[in-house]
């Protein structure tokens, strides 16, 4: 992250470690929503938000747990202007003061918008940058929040905003065609079943699944079970959808059922962990809450080849 340096004056009084650690110490505001609360020692809690202008920080709230200085600010999913001490190197900020712009206390009352609200949590937790800026995603994050607590919790919501984080990150899916004969999407019968290429982000049409196009797909990553991907061509014209309108039209004008959505958001689920660097490919854990199954397969937490070797 690049940082300006605001004092070139350097107080007389101090000693020379607080004087080092003055001169590398800036005192910030910014709009964060809580991704994740956790208590540290008896009194403390370490938050970490998506911010507006400094992607995703974690914090130090000294003293919240008792004092409730903080008041609900420091909720899942709440929205407030922080006040904060960032020092150069340190992992974590010093969260100084709060006030509240949205608490979001619909979303933590009923447990179905619970439960997507905190699958949206860990998906940005795994995508936003550390301090680094990145404020189309709080905008997704902050859009989607308000979306979910004032019509409910809907797949629809879920998978416009793994759609939106696929254009965040530049990868265009090839949704008009088939990857294979290339007859256009709006000729596709509306029964047919598409396959879908996680690999080159792109469908098959029926016909040319049997005729053994498979190889289209690439790739042979066992994580994924693309070969069991099967998407409605209402599914495909969903997602392109998502991909063109803002969130809040864009959940609204959605068309597929629930297996459609459903089917849609394995596909956007392994599509995401296929083409994002650095993105591990566990199964998000609060899926289980809404009864979905994922596309990815557990990975062992430690893979084989981060181990040390043996001497
Ligand atoms: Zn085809």
């Amino acid at each position: 992250m690049k940082r300006t340096s605001r004092n070139s004056h350097k107080p007389v009084c101090l000693s020379s470690t607080a004087l080092c650690y003055f001169a590398f110490m800036e005192l910030k505001r910014d709009l964060a929503i809580v991704l994740r609360s956790v208590p540290f020692e008896d009194r403390h809690r370490v938050v970490t938000a998506i911010t507006e202008n400094h992607g995703q920080i974690s914090a130090l709230a000294r003293n919240a747990i008792q004092s409730r200085r903080f008041g609900g600010t420091l909720e899942l999913f709440a929205a407030a202007e922080w006040t904060f001490a960032d020092k150069q190197g340190a992992e974590l900020c010093g969260l100084r003061d709060a006030v509240i712009r949205r608490s979001f206390e619909g979303i933590r009352a009923d447990f179905d918008c619970l439960s997507l609200a905190s699958v949206l949590s860990e998906l940005m937790l795994k995508v936003a940058p550390q301090r680094t800026s990145a404020p189309e995603l709080f905008r997704l994050h902050s859009n989607s929040l308000a979306v979910l607590e004032e019509r409910g919790a809907d797949l629809r919501i879920l998978n416009t905003y793994l759609a939106k984080l696929l254009q965040w990150n530049g990868t265009q899916p090839r949704l008009q065609a088939c990857s294979g004969c290339a007859i256009p999407l709006d000729q596709v019968e509306e029964g047919a079943e598409l396959t879908c290429l996680v690999a080159s982000a792109g469908w098959l049409c029926s016909k040319c699944r049997r005729d053994g196009l498979a190889h289209v797909q690439g790739g042979s990553d066992t994580g994924f079970q693309q070969a069991q991907i099967r998407l409605a061509p209402l599914g495909i014209l969903d997602f392109q959808v998502s991909v063109a309108l803002p969130i809040r039209q864009a959940s609204r004008a959605a068309q597929a059922g629930r297996k459609d959505q459903l089917d849609l958001f394995r596909f956007l689920e392994a599509l995401l962990a296929y083409h994002l660097p650095g993105l591990d490919r566990q199964p998000l854990k609060a899926l289980r809450f809404l009864g979905i199954e994922s596309s990815l397969s557990p990975q062992p937490e430690n893979p084989p080849r981060n181990r040390p070797l043996r001497s």
